[in-house]
């Protein structure tokens, strides 16, 4: 990836440009934040959209997914709007090894932006097979002030998912979780620390103070599959309030844990491959970031009713039965994720995918093994081509009364 303290395309410093960092969901406050905070001008681009979608359509081959053809066209509408100059643009597109498609996107996002005529663009891509390090000027502390402003983003929309779903003033909970999304993003605009610890105080007496009705539970579902679908809600038709309006409450995959996964495979392929010192450093960050994870949590511990995770490595020591950490990609996550959340009672598995994506396929291959484990765990697999998916509100009422069903039946989780 290239070094941002050094001239970027057409010999501009990355310091003199702005980084445009597309919309995959609301963590996108996370990157901008800290940016920010560390001088590095940028802006969130607009969530994907309609025009996106054509633009993707209309440059790729077709045979890409879902997700690919949307950061495409988001970078693409980016370029082509007024005033938009390229020499001072550089895209925040991050990657992956391996043989899922996401790491081609930063591949096929150059030959695209070369042959639309934005070839000053430039692209900066940290990847997974470094555990996401080395942006900025000061990559270790603007990784890990990144890394606080994704954490307390999970925390708040676990919160949102939690209470929503028993809210009693309609609308109030997403009043609270946007007041909360801007006390984040000011909070790491400011370095994070003490600041974001007051900003999840905040965000703690804001939720507290919401009326909730918990007498009725309600089937609680587990959101997950392929990361892009699962936390883009302008791309997976708003699931988790479809869930919430067919009568369920939902737990979702995180984008935390896609990072702590990144490290465990990291630190996998370094025992693989014998290389230590990036093995101790690895180990040395992800101990660091679970321990700030684990402070970021206390200020709102007492509003959650579901416990905090295991270590990813306890998480992915889940799947073995099913299929082994080490062949990598999401199907491991998502797997693993529907382990833990099906001992831990979850009474429903939706997994969302694009068409043709790989892990997807693989995932929903294994699915019945694992179902079966479980008491025949209600699943649905939604797959998404970029059409509006006109009939998914009936099959998703039909899933959660399944899911209720379930539910009633099986007050417990299945084997532990
Ligand atoms: S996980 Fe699937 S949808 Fe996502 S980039 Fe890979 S192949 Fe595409």
């Amino acid at each position: 990836m290239p070094d941002s303290s050094r001239p970027g395309r057409e010999g501009v410093p990355i310091e003199e440009k702005t980084v445009y960092v597309p919309y995959m969901s609301d963590h996108v406050v996370a990157i901008t934040g800290a940016l920010r905070h560390h001088g590095i001008r940028c802006e969130a681009l607009p969530p994907p959209d309609g025009d996106t979608l054509s633009i993707g359509l209309e440059l790729c081959r077709g045979r890409e997914c879902l997700p690919c053809f949307l950061v495409v066209g988001d970078l693409v509408r980016a370029c082509r709007s007024p005033g938009f100059d390229p020499g001072h643009a550089a895209f925040f597109m991050p990657g992956s090894p391996g043989p899922c498609r996401f790491g081609q996107y930063r591949v096929l996002l150059r030959v695209l932006l070369d042959r639309e005529g934005f070839a000053d663009a430039e692209i900066l891509s940290p990847t997974s097979e470094n555990s996401y390090r080395g942006f900025g000027a000061h990559p270790r502390a603007l990784r890990l002030l990144v890394w606080s402003g994704i954490v307390a983003t999970d925390l708040l929309l676990e919160l949102l998912h939690e209470f929503r779903p028993y809210e009693l003033e309609p609308g109030a909970t997403d009043i609270a979780y946007e007041h909360g999304l801007g006390r984040i993003r000011s909070a790491l605009e400011r370095g994070g620390g003490r600041a974001l610890m007051a900003a999840m105080v905040a965000i703690a007496q804001d939720f507290a103070a919401l009326p909730v009705d918990r007498s009725h539970s309600r089937p609680r579902i587990a959101l997950l599959g392929e990361i892009y679908l699962m936390l883009s809600v302008h791309s997976n038709q708003q699931m988790i309030r479809q869930l919430e309006a067919a009568g369920a409450e939902t737990v979702s995959g995180t984008l935390g844990e896609w990072l702590h996964f990144a490290d465990e495979t990291k630190m996998d392929r370094d025992l693989l491959f014998g290389t230590w010192l990036s093995f101790m450093g690895t180990k040395g960050l992800s101990t660091y970031q679970k321990s700030a994870e684990q402070k970021l949590r206390v200020p709102i511990e007492h509003l959650l009713r579901h416990p905090a995770e295991p270590t990813m490595r306890e998480v992915l020591d889940m799947v073995r039965p099913y299929y082994d950490p080490l062949l990598g990609t999401e199907t491991t996550l998502t797997l693993a994720k529907t382990v833990l959340l099906a001992r831990r009672g979850v009474s429903g598995v939706v997994n969302v995918m694009p068409f043709s994506c790989m892990p997807g396929i693989v995932v929903a291959g294994i699915a019945p093994r694992v179902r079966a484990d479980f008491g025949q765990l209600p699943w649905l697999d939604v797959i998404y081509d970029g059409q509006q998916l006109t009939n998914i509100r009936t099959r998703l009422e039909a899933f959660v009364h399944q899911v209720g069903q379930f539910a009633r039946a099986h007050r417990t989780g299945g084997p532990a």
